[in-house]
């Protein structure tokens, strides 16, 4: 039996997108379903826009997602002698040639083509054919090297998503396999690449759907097997528009730096355009023991939704124990300088990771325990009375000498609420917003317990000290 053998084949050009992640992952769990091997290959012979740091960004995202490789990274441009080896095959078997044409040439080509209603393409002046005279070769000219592509029949796939495709090879040009800077091009380096690393399954974005046929041509010319292809719809946006490179919160880095967990972003991105029956939350180990077939993949674009990825962070979250999750924020919040106590953070985690969608706000309400917020005055005067004022005066005076705890806070309060006559929301919702800069808050005692009592009473003074001096609009 043939062993599987898939590949991401990323160029670095950019930032890791999203849409590529689910295209390797897709990959990725197709070969881990057959214990077959999953290859990265970096496609970097687009020499003016690829860049290390793009590399080294795939090599740390795929590290990150646990979307481990068995092979590679292979690099193109360390493979050209391999690609010239072919080239001078195809050069001197009929199925390539020089070409000569300038660019002004081609583009005036082009002109009169579109002038007469037909699609424009290359004239094939230099393409040799018996009996044919070719024109004279132009002095210090550089040539590019075409693919003499068949001039009739067609290129039929079985494609493993879309089912049968069938492209006419009168739509194909003699494609550019070297271009004039002598630097072979991405069809070309491609098929080499799946033919030399064996790869049986090509699995990767529709936007390449008019590649494969070329690719399958000078495959074809070389006489080796061809492998099979599968191409995945696109991830669009709400707007039902192509999640473009550019947009930042298309950068897989960003949801890392936001504080999404890649379970959350696996298990996502396996359920955008994939199902198996309504199952919503699955491990990536139960993913891959279920992807035994691309069919089953949707053939329509997939919608990208934040919300729903959100939802999936916030239960991965939940789910983590509060030392973990802990471990993952520290670098966080020891960015800020804060001296916190360990065990009161720990606390902190517990209490709040069920309310919150990324690992950043989580880190934030940490954050606002050891560092005051910015006091959202409008907002406290909303809740403010003079007796609440004075209340809150009360909560300095009793705050100061109790032991802090919970339970006594609490009596604390009660007394406080008594003595004023007021009820527990009364004096909970400004404590919320002094504190936390929040109306909603688990309840208020345990909230105070886990703050340093220093840290509440100076947050209290200052509050009061501000509505002191903006106290104009208070009432009775
Ligand atoms: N390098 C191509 C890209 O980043 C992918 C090529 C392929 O998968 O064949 O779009």
């Amino acid at each position: 039996m043939t062993i599987v053998r898939t590949r991401f084949a990323p160029s670095p050009t950019g930032n890791l997108h999203i849409g590529g992640i689910r295209t390797a992952l897709f990959s990725w769990a197709y070969a881990r379903h057959f214990n077959g091997i999953f290859i990265l290959r970096i496609e970097d012979t687009d020499i003016n826009r690829s860049t290390l740091s793009a590399t080294q960004t795939i090599i740390d995202g795929m590290k990150w997602l646990g979307l481990n490789y068995d092979e590679g990274p292979f690099y193109q441009t360390k493979r050209i002698n391999r690609y010239f080896e072919i080239i001078n095959y195809l050069l001197s078997n009929d199925y390539a040639y020089y070409c000569y044409s300038s660019v002004e040439e081609i583009e005036s080509f082009r002109k009169k083509q579109r002038s007469f209603g037909e699609k424009p393409r290359y004239n094939r002046i230099w393409r040799p054919e018996p009996g044919k005279i070719l024109p004279s070769i132009p002095i210090n000219r550089k040539p590019v090297i075409r693919f003499k592509n068949p001039l009739y029949g067609n290129i039929t796939w079985n494609d493993l998503i879309k089912g049968k495709i069938t492209i006419s090879n009168k739509e194909l040009d003699d494609l550019v396999i070297v271009r004039a800077d002598g630097i072979p091009t991405y069809n070309f380096c491609a098929a080499i690449d799946d033919w030399d690393m064996k790869i049986t399954h090509v699995i990767r974005g529709d936007d390449h759907i008019n590649n494969t046929p070329r690719q399958i041509n000078i495959l074809k010319a070389l006489g080796v097997t061809l492998p099979f292809y599968g191409h995945l719809p696109m991830v669009i946006d709400s707007n039902k528009v192509k999640i473009s490179k550019r947009k930042e919160a298309t950068d897989i880095m960003y949801y890392k730096k936001k504080g999404f967990l890649p379970e959350a972003i696996l298990n996502y991105l396996a359920r955008l355009g994939w199902s198996h029956g309504n199952e919503e939350i699955f491990s990536i180990k139960q993913f891959c023991y279920w992807f035994n077939d691309c069919k089953y993949l949707s053939k329509s674009p997939a919608q990208f939704n934040l919300k729903k990825l959100e939802w999936l962070n916030n239960f991965y979250i939940k789910s983590y124990d509060d030392k973990k999750l802990l471990n993952l924020i520290q670098p966080i919040i020891k960015k800020k300088n804060i001296e916190y106590n360990t065990l009161n953070v720990l606390k902190i985690i517990s209490l709040f990771k069920n309310r919150v969608n990324t690992l950043t706000e989580l880190s934030d309400i940490i954050i606002i325990f050891y560092s005051a917020p910015k006091l959202h005055i409008e907002l406290l005067k909303k809740y403010i009375t003079d007796i609440i004022k004075l209340a809150l005066m009360e909560c300095v005076l009793q705050f100061s000498n109790i032991i802090w705890e919970k339970q006594i806070l609490n009596i604390t309060l009660k007394k406080i609420l008594e003595k004023f006559k007021l009820n527990m929301p009364q004096l909970a919702m400004p404590l919320r917003i002094i504190l936390l800069n929040k109306l909603q808050t688990p309840s208020i005692d345990l909230i105070l317990s886990l703050f340093n009592r220093n840290i509440v009473l100076d947050r209290i003074k200052n509050a009061i000290k501000n509505l002191n001096n903006t106290n104009k609009n208070l009432h009775i």
